[in-house]
């Protein structure tokens, strides 16, 4: 009984010497944009005018069945958000507008959807983190900026097949060309793409703390500022 008692704490000593830095304070994310502007997160409806929300990781609408953050909100680095800014602009002359499936996701959240799910080949591993976790990550798709209705994009948010790929040929030349777009728009704005995911795209420089600061902090401390 001790053995397994010690084996138990020995992996549980393991399991916690494999967590990454985190960054979990208010104070500490300020520390950071003083030293370098670009750093700070910025609350996406605030700084892009026209922009749709529908935060899944706020509804039961996500791949684990239930709700996972407390409220919906989007929140980017500085140098992100601008950028995505820029490609809302451009959206524009086309006649679309971006919605937000995802964008910063506190690190607890990481590790909460780690352990409700078995495919761990869809979530990230939280001794890495994701980039989702460093804010500098958003999941997006096209509306139609005058309604806001969503657009076809060959499938839903968080679909894990192969239609979802971005070398995925047999849809629509209409859907092929609207993936194109935004694919070309976010690349153009300094975003990279992942293969699997259409609807994914991270910031080119990496450099950034993985953060674990709740939405209500953040929307706390923003609305002392607005
Ligand atoms: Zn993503």
């Amino acid at each position: 009984m001790l053995r397994l008692l010690l084996l138990c704490l020995l992996v549980a000593t393991q399991a916690t010497a494999q967590m990454p830095p985190v960054t979990s304070s208010v104070d500490a994310l300020h520390r950071e944009a003083r030293a370098d502007s670009g750093h700070a997160l910025v609350r996406l409806q605030d700084a892009i005018p026209g922009l749709k929300l529908d935060i899944r990781y706020a509804t039961p609408n996500n791949f684990t069945g239930k709700a996972q953050y407390a409220i919906a909100a989007a929140w980017l680095r500085q140098k992100p958000a601008q950028a995505l800014a820029r490609v809302q602009q451009q959206l524009a002359t086309h006649g679309y507008a971006l919605k937000v499936y995802d964008a910063y996701r506190p690190y607890a959240v990481t590790v909460a959807l780690w352990r409700s799910t078995t495919a761990h080949r869809f979530v990230a591993n939280p001794r890495k983190g994701s980039q989702h976790n460093r804010g500098i990550a958003v999941d997006i798709t096209l509306v139609d900026m005058h309604t806001g209705a969503e657009i076809d994009m060959g499938t839903g948010y968080d679909n894990f097949t192969d239609s979802a790929h971005h070398n995925f040929k047999k849809l629509p030349a209409l859907v092929l060309a609207r993936r194109c777009l935004l694919k070309e728009l976010m690349e153009q704005a300094g975003f990279n793409a992942v293969p699997n995911e259409w609807w994914h795209y991270h910031w080119r420089d990496k450099n950034y703390t993985l953060l674990n600061i709740p939405f209500e902090t953040l929307e706390a401390v923003g609305a002392r500022r607005r």
